[in-house]
């Protein structure tokens, strides 16, 4: 392993290396080529970001979108009122996991080659933030995209209407724990669909609500066609994305072509980030035209304190990351004494 005098090229971060020549536990499924030295520098790896590794998409596919959100959250203080009108705190919220887990993706990516346990920590940050952002549309969904039928008094569905933040709460503690502890496992078909299901589970359990609105229309619900449309057009691009994550798919079928360019993790990210931006315009559209409905079914301590709520899950994804770091260390200080 790391017969790493001969690399396969030279980039300005340094050589770059064919699979057979990293470990293991960096080879990534039908890659050849483009691998980055396992314990880079930190320069190394920003200067990656110029170099045709296969990482190098990976990054700039999360990284520009992130700051693109931060400038929609600009653009947007212009005309909302995000200090003092409490009906936009939920839209800030989202607003702010939008830009925070594409953030958290493109460190973890750019990173991740520090050293072994870098690359653990990078990708359990990651794994965090993407649960918070599922916490993050959850709050933003009951706040002003919940079908009516599930918000009318006497809905046989009263339970989940008012309880529906606060499993999505659980859920994105779950996810994170779950995806951590994915980390620590052999690879296996088990780990993989373990991983994927940790970050399926809260999607699906937060578009519940929006598949019985499009499902069961009502004339309040289909005030916004524009929202209705957006949000069809993003479960069909969130699907596209969990199928060429789990799939593997453009390179199983050529190894070597899709190295650099256009291989599934890329497009899984661009894919991921076609759905937010049209989840965005969904949310938007709502957000625009169902302030009157929508308020007067709001559980108002819950819009007030969303903001809140949003931090308590941060602050207890990251003790989850905390606790896996320690573990980590532990583990590799008794792989060293035994
Ligand atoms: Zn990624």
């Amino acid at each position: 392993m790391l017969g790493m005098s001969v690399s396969t090229g030279h980039g300005l971060s340094g050589p770059i290396y064919r699979v057979e020549q990293v470990p293991e536990h960096f080879q990534e499924h039908f890659i050849l080529r483009g691998y980055r030295h396992p314990k880079s520098s930190v320069t190394q790896c920003l200067l990656s970001v110029f170099d045709p590794t296969n990482e190098t998409l990976n990054v700039w596919t999360h990284f520009l979108p992130a700051w693109y959100f931060v400038w929609v959250l600009y653009y947007l203080s212009g005309s909302t009122d995000f200090l003092n009108d409490q009906y936009t705190w939920p839209l800030f919220c989202y607003l702010l996991v939008c830009c925070a887990f594409p953030l958290a993706s493109a460190v973890a990516h750019l990173f991740n080659v520090l050293s072994d346990r870098a690359r653990h920590v990078c990708f359990f940050l990651d794994y965090s933030a993407l649960a918070l952002f599922s916490f993050g549309v959850a709050v933003t969904y009951r706040a002003y995209c919940f079908p009516a039928g599930l918000l009318r008094e006497g809905s046989p569905f009263a339970w989940y209407r008012d309880n529906y933040v606060f499993v999505a709460a659980f859920n994105a503690m779950l996810c994170t724990f779950c995806s951590c502890q994915t980390r620590f496992m052999k690879p296996s078909p088990f780990r993989k669909a373990m991983r994927l299901g940790s970050f399926a589970f809260p999607y699906l359990y937060d578009s519940v609500p929006i598949v019985y609105r499009l499902l069961h229309s009502t004339p309040e619900d289909s005030s916004s066609l524009t929202a209705h449309y957006f949000f069809t057009r993003q479960f069909f691009l969130s699907f596209l994305a969990a199928f060429l994550y789990a799939s593997h798919l453009p390179e199983r079928l050529v190894p070597g072509i899709f190295d650099i360019v256009g291989h599934s993790h890329q497009l899984f990210h661009v894919a991921s980030i076609m759905a937010v931006w049209d989840q965005l315009q969904a949310v938007l559209a709502d957000f625009e035209e169902r302030r009157e409905f929508v308020q007067k079914h709001w559980q108002f301590e819950l819009a007030k304190n969303s903001i809140l709520f949003v931090l308590v899950v941060f602050w207890i994804n990251l003790f989850i990351v905390a606790y896996f770091t320690i573990k980590l260390f532990q583990l590799k200080h008794k792989l060293k004494s035994s």
